[in-house]
């Protein structure tokens, strides 16, 4: 088998609709996996299925709401139904609520958590009998500089960050006698509908970015592509637990 090459592969990706989650998918598609694309809105979800099928690549839309355990059990059946297979999940649903942490109401908290980190957690759990059928997978799941680093504004964005790293090296030690490698990719700072709401609330971000990080520019979704095919694919056979930043040299930056 070639090191980079997913051909035969069936990757699902969560909130592969746009952004980061696109990027990767993209990416998947060039190495020759089939793709599925999972997210809430029924038209983004359509729309990448056809930037994705336009690369050559076999790819469907599964609409799933990650926090909801029936519906992530409805996204695994439908996969492997109509894909024959589970190799590769990527938990990069995500949302962000900015405010203070006195702000925050206990709805709120509640809501970041569980997209951010129980959906990964309820999507992991679910790919997990199809991984071991398939005799081994790939887990990729999608922190944050938060996962690292602090910030007024981000108490339960953070918290769910910093949860993704840990619960990635726990579920890595659970798992690497089936053969299942998951790891976490770090994002810095990427040009995505998420952070162009973030750049209209908070006045001199984008001046800030681009100031504190090394490579001078906001990162593209297709800046994932390259560490996401790495993670899911025989290269990284014996990588697991592992946490690797794609980040313009941000969290390097002192
Ligand atoms: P987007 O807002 O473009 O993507 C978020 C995706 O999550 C959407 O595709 C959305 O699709 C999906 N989503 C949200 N809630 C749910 C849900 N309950 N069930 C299923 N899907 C859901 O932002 P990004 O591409 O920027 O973010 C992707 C990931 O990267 C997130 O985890 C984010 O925290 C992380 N990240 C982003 C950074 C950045 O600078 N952009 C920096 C660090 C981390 P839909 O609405 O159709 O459900």
């Amino acid at each position: 088998m070639k090191l980079f090459d997913l051909n035969g592969r069936v990757a699902v990706v969560t909130g592969g609709n746009g952004g980061i989650g696109l990027g990767m998918a993209k990416g998947f598609a060039q190495a020759g996996s089939a793709v599925v694309v999972a997210g809430r809105q029924k038209d983004k979800n359509a729309a990448a299925v056809k930037e994705i099928a336009a690369l050559g690549a076999k790819a469907i839309a599964v609409e799933v709401d990650v926090t909801r355990e029936d519906s992530v059990k409805a996204m695994v059946a439908q996969t492997v139904a109509q894909l024959g297979r589970l190799d590769i999940l990527v938990n990069n649903a995500g949302i962000a609520i900015r405010k203070p942490p006195q702000d925050y109401t206990l709805a709120e908290w509640q809501q970041v958590i569980d997209i951010n980190l129980t959906g990964a957690f309820l999507c992991s759990h679910a790919a997990y009998p199809e991984m071991v059928r398939a005799r081994g997978g790939k887990i990729i799941n999608i922190g944050s500089m938060m996962s690292i680093f602090g910030a007024p504004y981000t108490v339960a964005y953070a918290a769910s960050k910093g949860g993704i790293v840990q619960m990635s090296k726990a579920m890595a030690t659970a798992w690497a006698k089936d053969n299942i490698q998951v790891n976490s990719i770090l994002p810095g700072w990427i040009d995505t509908d998420l952070t162009r709401a973030a750049r209209q609330q908070v006045q001199g971000l984008n001046e800030r970015v681009l100031a504190r990080t090394p490579a001078g520019r906001w990162g593209l979704p297709d800046d994932f592509a390259g560490t996401a095919v790495f993670l899911a694919s025989a290269a990284s056979d014996f990588v697991t637990g592992a946490t690797i930043a794609v980040d313009g040299g941000y969290s390097s930056q002192g």
